[in-house]
């Protein structure tokens, strides 16, 4: 049985996107068959791994709304061990209607639970909020991983994010676990980033990954190019990085 994992922070910008395309890619390129699972409607994963968000004929919207099996609908994409759920703007109305669904909160769980034992890893990227895309992701997950930025906002809706992880954990998925904090967007030489970390630290004892990622133009490059880094630019700092996250994700396995 794989392990499903949220990349999950209702913050927007702070590295979600990146750190699954990039986490899925390099747990992917050690052997690990990967599932990325896009349920922002922005479709950043989406396009991250090489897809046309334009010419995308069947999204997760279809497994959410239409009950189209989530298999139908799952792409390979160009990378070893990847494979792809994809999003693209349809997924937007798929808030609303759920809302008047019976299955709100599970839609996504349902989808994809016949996939997890095909799988080694299955990643979802969630949007910026705390809607029901997000909930369904929590819903649907054995874990959670949350990205925060090394700043000084870094810790503003913290609070939020777990009171959010409480309420899904007692009322539709107990099983639900932090999985761990990564930081992105490192800077070494910034001395704010040590006081954002020490504060997270007091806040998640022990949960902090050891890999930071730090802030990288080649990050920044790579989805426009459709690749995971270590397809763009195999011996940057950014590889490593995710590599090394991909290691510790895997030893907790
Ligand atoms: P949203 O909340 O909108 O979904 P997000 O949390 O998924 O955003 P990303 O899209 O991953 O965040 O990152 C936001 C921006 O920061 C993007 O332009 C991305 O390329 C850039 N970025 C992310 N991580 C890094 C990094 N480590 N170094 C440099 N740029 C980065
Ligand atoms: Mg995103």
């Amino acid at each position: 049985m794989g392990k499903t994992i949220a990349i999950f922070n209702q913050k927007g910008g702070v590295g979600k996107t990146t750190t699954c395309v990039n986490l899925a890619a390099a747990l992917g390129a050690k052997g690990k068959k990967t599932l990325l699972v896009d349920v922002d409607p922005q479709g950043n994963s989406t396009s991250g791994v090489g897809l046309d968000k334009a010419e995308i004929e069947y999204s997760t919207y279809d497994i959410l709304i239409n009950r189209v099996p989530a298999r139908g609908i799952m792409q390979e994409t160009e990378f070893k061990n990847l494979f792809i759920l994809p999003a693209n703007m349809n997924l937007a109305g798929a808030e609303l209607e759920l809302a008047e669904s019976e299955e709100r909160f599970f839609a996504l769980k349902k989808a994809i639970s016949p996939l997890a034992l095909e799988f080694d890893f299955i990643i979802i990227d969630c949007p910026p909020s705390l809607g029901l895309l997000s909930l369904n992701a929590l819903t649907a997950s054995d874990t959670l991983i949350v990205p925060l930025q090394c700043e000084y906002y870094a810790l503003e809706g913290l609070s939020q994010l777990l009171s959010t992880v409480r309420t899904v954990k007692q009322l539709y998925n107990e099983h639900l676990e932090l999985e761990g904090v990564v930081f992105t967007m490192y800077d070494i030489r910034l001395k704010l980033n040590q006081q954002v970390i020490d504060e997270v630290n007091k806040y998640f004892p022990n949960k902090a990954y050891k890999t930071m990622i730090p802030r990288s133009v080649k990050l920044a490059e790579a989805p426009s190019f459709g690749k995971p880094v270590i397809y763009y630019e195999k011996y940057c700092k950014a590889s490593f990085a995710y590599k090394k996250l991909a290691d510790e994700i895997i030893k907790k396995q």
